[in-house]
């Protein structure tokens, strides 16, 4: 008898070693790592989400008729040993991990691992792609997907909608009416169940964040009921708001589908599918239809490549000299900035920001403020529903903290109160002021904003997608003001009373 190790994030019948394993010939081993668990101060929903959705995967199997032996150990390696000494299976095999440090342990331990097809395209394809070329772009990466997928092409070979690009119909601000906006249908919630109970009685009291109110689906049929929701109801308004942020809405009209993709419970294939018969059945118009494919074949698919590509060294990228820790105006929501305690709420409530959440307010605030990209990283990775690392690492290092000094963005996402003011309601009701750059009632991002262009200039000021606005800081007739106040702004932030 084989055994199919199926790690935490591989929760699919589909997936490599499973996809052939046979109830008669193979067992299936699931171990839950005490040390992964304390490795980290995770989310209650982080954790509660991928045990949860262990422990009943494990009940589908068992189901299906395979023997499960689903235990607790020391460690994932722990865990194979016991197994091992209790089974004696003939041979071990998995499939290829998600993450670097994973696969050096598979190969540590003796486990032989099956290619994974859970992306479309594995990372060795990616590298392929990659390295016939002088620059591997995005958009050049998500253009050649569509192609070879056929997701959105024509019969002709060209783009659904004659461009391969809606971005300009997708980042519209807010609506009017925004506290009354009837297009952003309330995302499927589940009634929790003993299972669940048993989970969170099993955390351990390190974790923080609030307890699972059933937003989050912890089995396949579940997530695919959700796949169901958001293709029919959410989707016709996925595109035009995909970057605004409100007080009134969590979700707005995102998928919220990310965290299933990311442990197997949904795979890419048959998400797009879904998208793609809508648009044919003219559903969906293609501004959401395209906006909604790039994320998941583009952008998805791209970041898991160039974790594989840049390997573990990527991890200590600081090209700013960032070394604060992450301030608790975001850890903790203690602060006057309403944006910022937004969307700690947000985080704290359900482990979920959407992408401009993450990206343009706590990535941004932190890279003004200068904090360690490494520890943003971890708190982002073990504060999200849909963490790990391969996500985490080109996501934040590279396109949130530019840190790898421009490899993964072009240039530095950095903005002031008035990109915020722009794409959200948040403004409004702040005690601070966001054309205020200097007294006590300046906004801390604008203030920052200038004080960051500033500090590395010579660093931007050759970098055609900053040097305008570099220039634009050396001119400030009050830039000493200005400075004067950032300096207090960060002691504020590193001692979090502001
Ligand atoms: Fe955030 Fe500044 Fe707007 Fe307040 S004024 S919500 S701190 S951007």
């Amino acid at each position: 008898m084989d055994t199919v190790w199926v790690l935490g994030d591989q929760l699919n019948r589909s997936i490599g070693a499973l996809a052939d394993a046979d109830p008669d010939t193979h067992r299936v081993l699931l171990v839950e790592s005490h040390a992964k668990l304390a490795s980290k101060r995770w989310h209650r929903q982080r954790a509660h989400f991928v045990i949860c959705s262990m422990r009943r995967f494990a009940d589908e199997l068992r189901d299906a008729g395979f023997e499960v032996d689903h235990r607790r150990a020391d460690s994932l390696g722990a865990g194979l040993r016991d197994h091992v000494d209790e089974f004696a299976p003939d041979r071990v095999v998995a499939t290829e991990p998600a993450s670097i440090d994973g696969l050096a342990m598979l190969r540590e331990l003796g486990v032989e691992t099956v290619r994974s097809n859970q992306f479309l395209c594995h990372y060795d394809e990616f590298a392929d792609w990659a390295g016939s070329r002088s620059s591997f772009k995005m958009e050049d990466f998500y253009r050649w997907q569509r192609k070879r997928l056929g997701y959105l092409m024509d019969a002709d070979g060209e783009p659904e909608g004659g461009r391969w690009n809606f971005d300009d119909e997708n980042r519209e601000s807010l609506p009017k009416d925004v506290a009354g906006y009837p297009d952003w249908p309330d995302p499927q919630v589940s009634a929790l169940d003993d299972l669940d109970e048993a989970v969170l009685a099993d955390l351990p009291d390190g974790c923080w964040g609030a307890d699972p109110d059933g937003t989050w689906a912890t089995s396949r049929r579940r997530a695919l009921s959700r796949l169901r929701h958001f293709v029919g109801d959410v989707l016709p308004q996925f595109g035009p708001h995909e970057d605004a942020m409100t007080s009134h809405s969590w979700h707005l009209a995102h998928s919220v589908l990310s965290p299933y993709l990311n442990i197997g419970l949904l795979l890419p294939g048959e998400v797009c599918d879904a998208v793609q018969e809508a648009y044919d059945a003219g559903r969906v118009p293609i501004n959401s239809a395209e906006g909604f494919i790039r994320q998941v074949i583009g952008w998805r698919e791209y970041v898991w490549g160039v974790y594989w590509l840049w390997g573990t060294d990527y991890r200590s990228r600081n090209e700013l000299g960032a070394d604060r820790a992450v301030p608790r105006a975001i850890t903790a929501g203690e602060t006057e900035m309403r944006c910022v305690r937004q969307c700690h709420q947000g985080v704290h409530d359900r482990a979920y920001n959407h992408h401009i959440q993450r990206l343009m307010v706590l990535g941004n605030l932190s890279m003004l403020h200068g904090v360690d990209p490494w520890a943003l990283t971890e708190w982002m990775w073990s504060s999200f529903v849909d963490g790990a690392e391969w996500v985490m690492l080109p996501n934040v290092i590279g396109m949130s903290q530019w840190a790898d000094g421009g490899m993964m963005a072009t240039k530095p996402y950095a903005a002031g109160g008035n990109y915020i003011d722009t794409m959200s309601d948040y403004c409004g009701d702040c005690r601070f002021d966001r054309k205020q750059r200097v007294g006590d009632d300046a906004c801390p991002f604008t203030t920052l904003y200038w004080d960051f262009l500033a500090r590395h200039h010579d660093t931007l000021v050759t970098n055609p997608r900053v040097a305008r606005q570099v220039r634009a800081s050396e001119r400030l007739s009050d830039l000493d003001a200005v400075r004067e106040r950032a300096a207090e702004v960060r002691r504020r932030l590193d001692a979090g009373t502001i």
